[in-house]
C-alpha cells in the first residue's frame, strides 16, 4: 500500500483546499453533513467493475479525510445537525449491501486511521448469498467462448474477446433486464448464470463477520432483506422487506437499529412517502438516500443525501467535496 500521508504532509493546494472545504462546509447551525457512499473496496483493480474502488485508491480517500476532516460516526453526526452544533468540515462514511471486502479490505484501513463506519446491510445475502446483478458480472467474467447471443432482451451477438467486452456485455444485459418484473428478471438471471458455472458464493459476509464489525466499533444499519426497488413493490411487501432486515439484524446483534438506507436509493424512482413513513413507524431514527450533496440543519433526517466523489486525484477530490458541500 502507498502512504499518501507523507507526501501530503507540506501539501499548500491541500492545505487551501482543507480551508474551502471550511467554509463551503459552514459549522453549528449553518452546519452541513458530508456522507459518503461505497460498496466494494476491491484486492487490486477488476476490468469487469471498473466503477469499484480498489484498496489503494479507498486508502487515498480515507488519509484525506482522517487529515482534513471531521469523520464522526453517522448517528452522533445526524444529532450534532439537527442540534445545530456540526463543526466544521463533518463527514460520515457509510458501506451499501454488505459485501466481504468491506470487512477484509475496508475495515483494516479504518481501524488504521482510527475512523469508524456505519454499514448498511441487505440480509438476504449474508453467508454465501449473491446480488442479482453480481451473478450477471461473475458469470460474464467466465462464460466459455468468444461472442453470445440473447436476442430475447434485444443483444445479438456480443463479443467476449477480451475483459473490457465482457465487461460491457455484463453492463449492457444489466441495464436490459434491471427494470424488467422481478420473476422474469430472475429468470434471466438464473439463465444467465448456468452458462458459467460455478460462480463465487463469497462475494458477501457471513454473520460472523458482521457481528465482528459491531464489536470492533463499527455502526450497521438496515438495507432490506432482498434489496428490492422498494417503490416497485406493495405496501405489504415494503414493510416486510424493511421490518424483516431490522429484526434480523436486531437479533444478530442484540441491539436496536437506528439507521436505515433505502436500496438504490433515488427519490421517486426507488423510494417515495409510503417507505419514509415505513421506516419511521418501525423504529428508524434516521435514514439515507443517494440523492446527492451534503445534508442541512433543515434537510429531512429520512432523507440525508450521499456522494462519493470519483476523481482519480486527491485536489480533485477534495475539490469536489467543496462543490458537493454545498448542494
Ligand atoms: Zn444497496
Amino acid at each position: 500500500m502507498i502512504s499518501f500521508i507523507s507526501e501530503s504532509g507540506h501539501d499548500p493546494t491541500l492545505r487551501a483546499l482543507a480551508w474551502l472545504n471550511g467554509i463551503a462546509s459552514g459549522s453549528g447551525s449553518r452546519g452541513r453533513l458530508f456522507v459518503l457512499i461505497y460498496h466494494q473496496v476491491m484486492d487490486r483493480p477488476d476490468p469487469m467493475r471498473k466503477e469499484e474502488l480498489d484498496v489503494s485508491r479507498f486508502s487515498v480517500h480515507m488519509d484525506l479525510l482522517a487529515r482534513y476532516f471531521n469523520v464522526l460516526p453517522l448517528d452522533h453526526a445526524i444529532r450534532m445537525l439537527k442540534a445545530g452544533r456540526l463543526p466544521a468540515r463533518s463527514v460520515s462514511i457509510t458501506f451499501d449491501d454488505g459485501y466481504r471486502n468491506n470487512y477484509t479490505n475496508a475495515l483494516p484501513v479504518l481501524e488504521e486511521r482510527g475512523l469508524t463506519a456505519t454499514f448498511f446491510i441487505a440480509t438476504g445475502f449474508l453467508d454465501g448469498g449473491r446480488m442479482w446483478n453480481d451473478t450477471v458480472i461473475e458469470a460474464f467474467r467466465s462464460i466459455p467462448g468468444e461472442s453470445i447471443h440473447l436476442p430475447e432482451i434485444g443483444l445479438n451477438e456480443i463479443a467476449l474477446t477480451d475483459a473490457d467486452r465482457r465487461s460491457e456485455a455484463a453492463q449492457g444485459v444489466i441495464r436490459a433486464i434491471k427494470h424488467l418484473p422481478y420473476s422474469e428478471r430472475a429468470e434471466w438471471v438464473s439463465r444467465i448464470g448456468e452458462l458459467a458455472k460455478p460462480l463465487p458464493d463469497d462475494l458477501m459476509m457471513t454473520t460472523g463477520q458482521v457481528q465482528d464489525l459491531r464489536q470492533r466499533g463499527m455502526a450497521i444499519g438496515g438495507h432490506t432483506v432482498n434489496h428490492p426497488i422498494l417503490a416497485k413493490l406493495d405496501q405489504r411487501g415494503a414493510e416486510r422487506e424493511i421490518v424483516d432486515g431490522k429484526e434480523m439484524l436486531e437479533g444478530l446483534l442484540k441491539e436496536k437499529l437506528s439507521l436505515f438506507a433505502y436500496p438504490n436509493g433515488r427519490k421517486d424512482q426507488d423510494y417515495g412517502e409510503r417507505e419514509i413513513r415505513i421506516v419511521e413507524k418501525c423504529g428508524f431514527s434516521a435514514a439515507l438516500t443517494t440523492n446527492h450533496g451534503a445534508s442541512a440543519r433543515d434537510t429531512n433526517a429520512y432523507e440525508l443525501k450521499r456522494f462519493t466523489p470519483w476523481d482519480r486525484t486527491r485536489s480533485r477530490f477534495m475539490l469536489r467535496m467543496a462543490r458537493y458541500y454545498r448542494m
